[in-house]
């Protein structure tokens, strides 16, 4: 059953957003060769305790941190290492946090300093094909729309779209329903409502789609070991469009700041690329 959200509990879902927001900023100004992923968890850790919020990943399901961090082949779950990251590698961040009993729940992947071109490549498209999904997130569209854009984009530079895990509904539960496949077709699947609160998060793979998990039974890696990517934002559909709740501009702003590609996107700007 779709929980829909009236627009005091979309602005609500704002705070936990921005909240998890606000996160990926920090860990942004701190992504480098030589630090650790978790020192980076630790700091996501006493950022939200500051909040008065709670970590909404540690302890779901048995979690043990409160960050998913994946690095290069692995796709989404990875547990925080006490391994420096590298000059080159790719690291998905993916936070949660739950405030007023909502959760927030987006992610970002960041370069660690200079990366080749192609996975510079694999970061643009996967981030271009989060806000293309989200551009048909529309009333009178339907989930199949949103996910037939995502893979559409992907698999025309000949990436890998991961099929076992896909974005949700999002509310007082992390997974709520429905289901939100980065696959799909036009016209299928559930029609998009207002008051619809939605996890959109491609993971999009530099070769095939096909995936493992490790023996941390958490870990999900590409099945080729090759690059994968991970954008997640938060939507509330409003007046028949989507109001995006989170915000990467705490963190493109950080990027900038440090000389990296912001990659700056909006809704606006990926309208000529579809
Ligand atoms: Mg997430
Ligand atoms: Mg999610």
């Amino acid at each position: 059953m779709v929980h829909l959200k009236n627009s005091e509990e979309i602005e609500l879902m704002r705070i936990s957003a921005q909240i998890v927001s606000r996160t990926l900023g920090l860990i942004a100004e701190k992504v480098e060769p030589g630090v650790t992923p978790l020192e980076l968890d630790k700091l996501a850790f006493e950022y939200i305790k500051d909040q008065g919020a709670v970590p909404g990943f540690l302890g779901f399901g048995g979690f043990p941190n409160t960050l998913c961090i994946s690095v290069n082949e692995a796709v989404v779950h990875g547990i925080p290492s006490s391994k420096s990251l590298e000059e080159g590698d790719i690291i998905s961040v993916d936070c949660g946090a739950i405030k007023n009993d909502y959760y927030g729940d987006h992610a970002y992947t960041f370069a660690v300093g200079d990366i080749s071109a192609e996975a510079e490549n694999l970061l643009r498209v996967t981030k271009e094909s989060l806000y293309l999904g989200i551009d048909q997130m529309r009333v009178g569209k339907r989930i199949g729309d949103l996910g037939f854009a995502i893979q559409t984009h992907a698999e025309n530079q000949g990436y890998g779209v991961v099929r076992e895990l896909v974005g949700h509904g999002l509310g007082k539960s992390m997974h709520e329903d429905p289901q939100v496949p980065n696959y799909g077709k036009r016209g299928r699947g559930k029609k998009i409502t207002n008051g619809m609160v939605l996890a959109v998060e491609p993971m999009i793979n530099l070769g095939t789609k096909d995936i493992l998990m490790l023996d941390d039974d958490w870990t999900i890696i590409s099945a080729d070991r090759k690059y994968s990517a991970h954008f997640e934002h938060d939507i509330a559909i409003v007046e028949g469009s989507p109001d995006i709740l989170s915000t990467f501009d705490y963190v493109e702003d950080a990027l900038e700041k440090k000389g990296a590609n912001p990659m700056r996107m909006s809704l606006e700007s990926i309208a000529t690329i579809g």
